[in-house]
């Protein structure tokens, strides 16, 4: 994920100080001058760096420190204080207008609108709005296509007049059709060139003044760096954005934008982008994310993460079902279908603390990966019977039957069924200890 070097040289870097009892003016001077470096090499713009230095320095040659038991850990905090109130302090909400609501998209070719627009529809629809994505962009071929794909896939539906009408007109027109069917935000997804030029800021200028929108977000690609910090100061300059959003913050980028854009801009960031697919889409906390560069994890962010994914009920449906004897393979695919819709196990583990470490990281998590699809190929060979009523497995030539269905072999049938047996044996138990808690887990 994004922040990767940033967060290594961090860690390490205070892992030098807290091995220390005491601290002298010396021992920080040092450590500054390696957060200074791990900022540049993260790309973070130089004026930033050095007024962020500055602060830092300044809170942590204080008695305070100096002078406590933990200094190391002090200083930990300072930054982590002042790497919050660098991203924005506390989280930028969106606003809203009473009646229909316009939050326009704007930002260079490739930075991440189109899909974004999509993400932002999603996420406003799962808080009870009812979004309206507009095509805006008439330049780039295939754009309005793309738009539509992307509300097709989740449902959301596409305003366009095609690419002859002129991109204000288009808005003006969007407006009237969200007011006649009952949508109460519009999105517009507005075109985007290779750099900035006059023509472009023109155009989103006029459709600003026709439409009046409550939000323009600049959308920017984390992984432009230094640019995505220039494209932000001009951007601001001629449309006075109310925010930002930074996309693509699942790849191996330095971080530097993401450190940079508010101080540069005064704006703040309100979402984040963290992959290509429509959930990807994360609100932009400030000091959660000073807590993973540190290494301190984000279980808030974990946790809201899950409960968007999973669905309550069915959850817990599962959970009373997985307590009693008839729990079979068919709510054992279930219970592994939700887990997968948290994503991969990695992205999970760096939200936990102390998870982020190098020695973490260096884990191969793609084997228990390997294993979960493999048990899902063997659990896709049994029949609908099969996995109802798991005892039926308990014969030779079923067993074979589903090892050559799953390309597997009959020991990794019996190790599935073995795995299974034990599970169910310990839920059971569970569940007794739930409803008699003065029985043991083993029953004295
Ligand atoms: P636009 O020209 O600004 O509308 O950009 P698009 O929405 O077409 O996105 C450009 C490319 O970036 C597409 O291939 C997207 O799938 C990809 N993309 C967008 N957002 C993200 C993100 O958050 N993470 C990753 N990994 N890819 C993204």
């Amino acid at each position: 994920m994004a922040f990767d070097g940033l967060a290594e040289r961090l860690q390490e870097t205070f892992k030098k100080l807290r091995g220390k009892g005491k601290l002298t003016e010396k021992d920080i001077k040092d450590a500054m001058r390696e957060v200074r470096l791990a900022l540049l090499e993260a790309d973070v713009n130089f004026k930033v760096v050095k007024s962020f230095v500055a602060k830092v320095s300044e809170k942590a040659m204080g008695s305070e420190v100096l002078e406590s038991l933990t200094p190391g850990q002090q200083v930990v905090k300072i930054v982590h204080d002042e790497l919050t109130a660098l991203m924005g302090g506390a989280e930028a909400k969106l606003n809203f207008d009473p009646s229909i609501t316009v939050f326009m998209l704007v930002g260079l070719q490739g930075a991440g609108k189109t899909t974004m627009a999509g993400k932002l529809a999603l996420y406003l629809r799962k808080r009870n709005r009812k979004p309206l994505l507009a095509a805006c962009d008439i330049y780039r071929p295939a754009a309005i296509k793309q738009l539509q794909v992307v509300g097709k896939q989740i449902d959301i539906p596409v305003f366009t007049l095609g690419d002859k009408t002129n991109p204000v007109d288009i808005a003006k027109a969007a407006m009237e059709y969200a007011r006649k069917e009952g949508r109460d935000v519009v999105i517009l997804d507005t075109a985007g060139r290779l750099h900035i030029d006059e023509a472009l800021m023109l155009e989103l200028k006029n459709i600003k003044s026709a439409v009046n929108p409550k939000e323009i977000l600049l959308v920017v690609d984390s992984m432009t760096g230094q640019d995505a910090v220039n494209v932000a100061e001009n951007f601001n300059t001629i449309l006075d954005i109310s925010g930002v959003i930074v996309t693509k913050l699942d790849g191996d980028t330095r971080g530097g934008a993401a450190l940079s854009i508010r101080e540069v801009t005064g704006k703040p960031i309100k979402f984040s982008g963290t992959g290509e697919k429509m959930s990807d889409i994360e609100v932009f906390h400030p000091e959660r994310m000073a807590g993973r560069i540190l290494g301190m994890g984000d279980v808030m962010s974990l946790i809201e993460k899950a409960q968007s994914a999973i669905d309550e009920k069915e959850a817990r449906e599962l959970g009373s079902r997985m307590m009693t004897k008839e729990f079979n393979f068919e709510d054992y695919m279930n219970a592994m279908a939700q887990m997968k819709k948290l994503g991969p196990l990695n992205k999970l583990l760096e939200m936990i603390p102390g998870m982020n470490s190098q020695e973490m990281k260096g884990l191969d998590l793609s084997d228990s990966e390997k294993e979960m699809a493999k048990t899902e190929c063997i659990i896709q060979s049994m029949t609908q019977k099969e996995r109802r009523n798991p005892k039926l497995l308990d014969n030779p030539s079923r067993k074979r039957r589903i090892a050559k269905g799953s390309g597997t072999t009959v020991q990794d049938v019996n190790k599935l069924l073995k795995g299974f047996e034990n599970m169910k044996k310990m839920m059971k138990q569970m569940g007794s200890m739930q409803k008699n808690p003065k029985k043991g887990m083993f029953g004295k």
